[in-house]
């Protein structure tokens, strides 16, 4: 599949009926998706692959993932009602996902998620919440060798210090995300946050 095909396909997909603020909901926009998706397979990192996405939301990396022909995929969020949309977004693109209710808070990613050979992920940035993305890249890191997640933009510098000793950052891939007015604390009907894609190799 063509990266212009698979971001078409993705466009498809429904977002979240109810976004919750607290739980940072903001479904990735196709584009950013594909790049995602395509650098990793390009990387050799997903055809073939056990695939796992945490904070899957509506399931739009994994099911990605599923299209660009991951062995498995595994889509985990805290949420149920975005788990419910997440499959009938499967179902619609006929992928094969299994989809898992999970805090990644908790602890115990690799006995309760299992092991897989990639995660991709768009977590929580922290903006709700400080701090919400590392209980992701902990989890990440217990469950594949390699993560690739989306950050805010210029987080190497926190992504590098909190992963020391564990993963080193091998690519980043710059990218927008617009952020259409969802919550009551947005002002602007369309906002673009910059925001880089960063892959991170287990070291241990
Ligand atoms: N990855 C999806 C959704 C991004 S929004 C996409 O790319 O479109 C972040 C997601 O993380 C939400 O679906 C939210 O429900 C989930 N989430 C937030 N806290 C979580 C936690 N502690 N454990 C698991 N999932 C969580």
């Amino acid at each position: 599949m063509k990266l212009k095909h698979l971001e078409m396909t993705l466009q498809r997909l429904a977002g979240f009926s109810r976004p919750q603020a607290a739980l940072e909901q903001y479904q990735t926009p196709a584009p950013l998706a594909a790049r995602l998706l395509y650098h990793a397979l390009m990387k050799g990192d997903i055809e073939g692959k056990r695939v796992c996405d945490l904070g899957c939301g509506t399931g739009v990396l994994a099911i990605g993932a599923a299209l660009l022909g991951a062995a498995s995929v595994t889509g985990v969020d805290i949420d149920e009602k975005a788990l419910a949309v997440a499959r009938e977004n499967a179902a619609l693109l006929k992928t094969d996902v299994a989809f898992l209710a999970a805090d990644v808070r908790e602890g115990g990613c690799r006995e309760r998620i299992g092991a897989c050979d990639t995660v991709v992920m768009n977590p929580p940035f922290g903006a709700q919440k400080a701090h919400a993305d590392r209980p992701f890249i902990d989890c990440a890191l217990a469950v594949a060798g390699v993560t690739y997640s989306i950050f805010n933009a210029g987080s190497i510098p926190f992504a590098e210090s909190y992963t020391a000793q564990r993963a080193e950052i091998t690519e980043k891939i710059g990218g927008a995300f617009p952020i259409r007015r969802t919550f009551a604390f947005h002002t602007k009907d369309v906002q673009e946050i910059e925001v880089e894609i960063l892959c991170l190799k287990r070291t241990r």
